[in-house]
């Protein structure tokens, strides 16, 4: 990509204040992409401006609003009539929390996607790139996963809105075929950017198993729960695809440079965007004590509810199409989240 072809296009990102969200925003402006960001801050904090800026050199344009109030949807794009196309993060995320607010979640998730969906129609902004997740295969019957493995009933309100959303735009594309929307399928993000920066900041205790390792590792929790060593694994703990936040980013560069220089097969596509390897909970643990030097305590006790055994991606297709690879190790990127937490927790 030269980057004199990309000065003019101004991308919107939802939640570009989030986890994910900041280090897309962070590699779109390294490609000489204009972005603006809308997020209602419900969960991330404005600081992560200054630190994006930071970064870059470039601050982004901010608005705060809440993409399902629809007309406050329509007032930005009269306001920002540049954006050619969307990446749309802002969504609740939390599984447990889904399972007590389903409604919540049903209407947060859905009505902002279909919101932004309208204003795609409207506005005649052409392209977006969603944040989908591997949650939609649930445990698949053969691994790795491949996008063409069949979904499976959602554990979970939050995977639910997943697999809906993803439905929702394929209805959409189908019937409005000027329009383009990729879903990536997430694996496991995880690490923080090399600067330490930004990164991933929890609200309370982590649900998510590198948060909870580096904050046990901090001080800040006294100890791991390792959920169940008696699944059918080498080693009985469960297995997942751990993917770097900043070549997660970077997936989404690709995907917006695949629709807007019209290299789409059609005008829906989904990819995986994972590692194509697979880690126990155990060799995870023992790989970050490992590069950080840092003692962790841990235990183990029983299965978590809803976990499935073991997942991880075949990334031929998005490897090929997409032109993308992970190219981060488990190593490195376990090591950038422990730089991360030590520099939020004030840490030598
Ligand atoms: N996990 C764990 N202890 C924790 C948090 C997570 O053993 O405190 C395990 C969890 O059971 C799963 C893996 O780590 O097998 C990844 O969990 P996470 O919540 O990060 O992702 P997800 O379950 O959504 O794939």
């Amino acid at each position: 990509m030269k980057k004199t072809e990309l000065m003019a296009k101004q991308i919107l990102v939802t939640g570009g204040t989030g986890y994910i969200g900041s280090h897309t925003v962070v590699e779109l402006q390294n490609q000489g992409f204009e972005v603006v960001i809308v997020d209602n801050l419900s969960n991330s904090q404005i600081e992560v401006l200054d630190n994006i800026e930071k970064i870059t050199g470039i601050r982004p344009a901010f608005e705060q609003f809440d993409l399902a109030e629809r007309d406050k949807t329509d007032g930005f794009f009269q306001k920002y009539s540049n954006v050619e196309a969307i990446i749309h993060f802002a969504a609740y995320k939390a599984v447990g929390e889904s399972v007590d607010k389903p409604l919540e979640y049903y209407r947060n998730n859905l009505v902002s996607l279909m919101n932004l969906l309208e204003s795609m129609k409207k506005y005649d902004v052409k392209h977006m790139v969603f944040s989908s997740s591997c949650t939609v295969y649930g445990q698949p019957e053969t691994l790795p996963v491949t996008e063409q493995t069949p979904r499976q009933e959602a554990e979970s309100p939050y995977g639910n809105t997943k697999a809906i959303c993803e439905d929702i735009m394929r209805d959409f594309c189908k019937a409005n075929e000027a329009l383009n929307c990729i879903a990536l399928r997430y694996f496991n993000p995880i690490g923080a950017h090399e600067s330490t920066l930004i990164g991933e900041l929890p609200v309370g205790v982590p649900n998510n198993l590198v948060p909870f390792i580096t904050q046990t590792a901090a001080g800040l929790r006294k100890e791991l729960s390792i959920f169940g060593d008696d699944y059918d694994t080498p080693d009985g703990t469960a297995i997942r695809d751990y993917i770097n936040v900043v070549d997660l980013a970077k997936a989404h560069v690709v995907a917006i440079d695949r629709l807007l220089n019209d290299k789409t097969k059609q005008n829906y596509e989904y990819f995986n965007v994972g590692t194509g390897d697979g880690y126990s909970v155990m060799q995870l643990v023992k790989s970050f004590i490992k590069v950080t030097g840092v003692e962790l305590n841990y235990k183990v006790v029983g299965r978590r509810t809803g976990d499935i055994e073991k997942i991880w991606a075949d990334t031929s297709y998005g490897n090929a199409e997409l032109g993308w690879k992970a190219e981060k190790t488990l190593d490195e990127t376990l090591l950038s989240a422990w730089k991360w937490e030590k520099n939020v927790r004030g840490l030598s």
